[in-house]
């Protein structure tokens, strides 16, 4: 194949063995590593094009010890190189061995699924072609003027920038919502980029949809002293040749910060002097598909093993963060920025008890007021609710029907604007139909709320509500639904910062880092459900929830105080005595934190211990779970390393039990040391594999290492 030959290809006979890391099929029981035959070595982290069964697929070429009796005869030969790029270094090929070893995955899975999709399918030849050609620019930058030149550190601020300059971290940068967190990567960025030539900074965030507005920022500071093809982002909402040319450009060491989600922490970086996890406590930063892995675990192990400084932020750290950061234990620097820019004040917590309020009022009468008055005022509201849709599901008052999916244990929800019934597990959709399919009832009605619903409301209840340019007050939504192509969410957010809407309704997705100027109130309608939830982290998560959205209100103080107004958050819940509340009312992270970390001590909870699950998918439950019960007892029979140190719970179904016909269950594995844990986990993969066997392939099955919700 013409294609795939380059010129290092000889005719001559192999006579060396190279080992590739190829992905193998997930459950083939494959080597990670394959030896092919080629003229000359190849150095490790060469890229080749290798035979696999009938296909040619894309490999890296790994150092390690040739596995006996491969000698140089028999083996296939490597069908192409592709000479144009550097090796992948032994840092990256280091991160990737440990990221599948610690996760339980392969090693050519990993190596793989870290490279853009596009360079699997491009030849040597058009990867040479690609590489001639210029990257496309991707910053898009304003003028060189840069407003950043004449912003000045606060106290608190210069203080975090001069600890993350003379000592070696990593750092936990603990900073209140609008307390400049930003301003401090960036400066910290400055530094490392200043001091060596050939630096690069690695900078995540948690979800694609923060990247325009980072980019932005960096772009502003960054490009007119290193030129716009220095600045790159990497995410999967990128196309692919994108995504190429960025991973080009970091790898080239052309790209001097690369801006990105979870994906980005693989990024090659021979460079890499320097790595910000922004919102570290974000549950976005662990993949929940395919190797199950945290990107800001990585991104520490990362910047240990690569000697790059860390620098986790967040005004909510996760409790494994705070933990590690507790000056007692001393394993990250915590740096505090409790003020907010300008003396700005964080959000005042209002209340509202719902158990006091007229019966089914989505907006109690208080909250209704204190969003009128602010649109009179021209400011504006943000209103949260964690679910899109309508109403979460149709009901049948006659015969007691509900709207389930046929394919899930769950119910199809109700959207009014197309008149849909849709699962949100599976995605199977209908129309609505006019009567109850049960009972013939015309009478079907929603029960429960959705953000459409919200929306709705809002609009009729605000008709005749004024704003000071004499216009009606306008309510926006964005969700998922609303933002589904391309840029919408971007057109969106920028109809908001331009205050051409009074009220914005949302999902989580608008609650999380966006630097909103105009916006003095958000409410939380409905947060109740998180606060009686099974899941341990749950108080933890509905808490920096509430504080990050409550993070959006007042976060320019220059506005906050022309308009004489106070930020307020707004809770509306049943359970105004809750302990959530009264740390929510004093901003206090640090206690709330204290007293969870005390609670799982005592339990023997994470930070504390170790988990992983494992998860079984099959036809039915039983199945599902004999699975793991027999996986489980095999374990104890074959006396596994470590397992008298970790503790096997028996299996059970998933919250969600069935989706998309397919029955799922798991198994949590819990033990007090981490070594103990991973030495079982990898011991008991062949046990695992021949009890899928066993199963004729019926059930399949995953590790999740360190899982967030269980
Ligand atoms: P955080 O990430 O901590 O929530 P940001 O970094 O977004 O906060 O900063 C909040 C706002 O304050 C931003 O608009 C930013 O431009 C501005 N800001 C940050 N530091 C300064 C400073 N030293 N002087 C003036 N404005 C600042
Ligand atoms: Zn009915
Ligand atoms: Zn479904």
């Amino acid at each position: 194949n013409a294609d795939t030959t380059s010129t290092s290809d000889a005719k001559s006979s192999p006579t060396q063995t190279v080992l590739v890391a190829v992905q193998t099929p997930v459950h083939s029981g494959m080597a990670q590593l394959l030896s092919y035959a080629h003229p000359v070595a190849l150095a490790p982290g060469t890229l080749v094009r290798v035979p696999l069964g009938a296909r040619e697929v894309l490999g890296v070429v790994w150092d390690g010890e040739l596995p006996p009796q491969q000698g140089g005869d028999g083996l296939r030969p490597v069908a192409g190189v592709l000479d144009g790029l550097a090796p992948l270094d032994a840092r990256w090929r280091r991160l990737v061995a440990f990221a599948a070893h610690y996760y339980q995955r392969s090693l050519g899975e990993l190596a793989l699924s870290a490279l853009p999709p596009q360079l699997r399918e491009l030849s040597a030849e058009q990867l040479a072609r690609r590489l001639r050609r210029p990257p496309p620019n991707a910053a898009a930058v304003a003028d060189a003027a840069t407003a950043a030149a004449t912003i000045t550190l606060s106290a608190e601020q210069a203080g975090a920038t001069e600890a993350i300059a003379s000592q070696p971290g990593p750092f936990l940068l603990f900073g209140s919502t609008g307390s400049g967190k930003t301003e401090v990567y960036l400066h910290s960025v400055a530094r490392a980029l200043a001091d060596d030539p050939r630096a690069q900074v690695l900078v995540m965030v948690p979800e694609i949809n923060l990247t325009p507005q980072l980019q932005q920022r960096f772009a502003e500071r960054f490009a007119p002293l290193y030129g716009p093809q220095a600045i790159v982002s990497l995410h999967s909402g990128m196309t692919n040749p994108q995504r190429l040319a960025s991973w080009l450009a970091a790898h080239s060491g052309q790209a001097r910060i690369v801006l990105g989600t979870r994906m980005a922490v693989f990024a090659s970086l021979p460079g890499l002097a320097l790595i910000v996890v922004d919102e570290e406590h974000d549950a976005s930063y662990k993949q929940q598909e395919g190797a199950r892995y945290s990107a800001r675990d990585l991104a520490l192990w990362r910047g240990k093993n690569a000697g790059a400084k860390v620098i986790l932020g967040s005004a909510t750290p996760s409790l494994e963060s705070w933990h590690a950061s507790d000056p007692a234990v001393g394993r990250y620097q915590r740096l505090e920025m409790p003020s907010r820019i300008g003396a700005g004040e964080l959000p005042r917590l209002r209340l509202v008890d719902m158990g006091q309020q007229p019966r089914g009022a989505v907006f109690s009468p208080p909250l209704l007021g204190a969003i009128t008055a602010r649109v009179e005022q021209g400011e504006q509201c943000l209103v949260l609710l964690n679910r899109r849709g309508f109403a979460p599901v149709l009901h049948c008052g006659a015969c007691g029907w509900k709207s389930d999916c046929p394919h899930c244990s769950a119910h199809q929800v109700f959207h009014k604007v197309d008149r849909t019934l849709r699962c949100h597990h599976c995605g199977s959709t209908q129309r609505v139909p006019r009567a109850c399919p049960a009972c013939g009832n015309p009478d079907i009605a929603p029960v429960g709320r959705g953000t459409e619903q919200l929306e709705e409301q809002l609009a009729h209840l605000l008709r005749n509500v004024i704003t000071p340019e004499r216009r009606a007050a306008r309510v926006a939504r964005i969700d998922a639904d609303t933002t589904k192509t391309k840029g919408a969410l971007q057109e969106q957010l920028a109809q908001v910062h331009a205050g051409e809407v009074d009220v914005l309704v949302g999902t989580q997705m608008v609650a999380k880092g966006h630097d909103f100027r105009r916006i003095t109130l958000v409410a939380a309608v409905q947060p109740d459900g998180a606060l009686f939830s099974s899941d341990f982290r749950a108080p933890e998560r509905l808490l920096a929830l509430l504080m990050q959205a409550g993070g959006r209100a007042g976060r320019d103080a220059r506005y906050v105080a022309a308009q004489q107004t106070r930020p307020e958050l707004w809770v509306q819940t049943w359970h105004p005595d809750h302990p959530l509340f009264a740390a929510l009312r004093r901003h206090d992270w640090p206690q709330f934190a204290a007293q969870q970390l005390a609670e799982r001590r005592q339990a023997g909870m994470p930070p504390f211990a170790y988990q992983a699950l494992v998860r079984a998918d099959a036809r039915t439950q039983e199945a599902a779970q004999g699975f793991l019960q027999a996986a489980g007892d095999a374990a104890r029979g074959a006396q596994l390393p470590g397992v008298d140190q970790v503790f096997l719970y028996p299996p059970i179904p998933l919250a969600v039990q069935r989706v998309a016909n397919v029955e799922r269950a798991q198994m949590l594995i819990e033990s007090a040391s981490r070594t103990a844990l991973q030495r079982f986990l990898a011991a008991w993969q062949p046990l695992l594999h021949a009890e899928r066997r066993q199963h004729k392939g019926l059930v399949r099955w995953l590790v999740d290492v360190d899982p967030q919700g269980i």
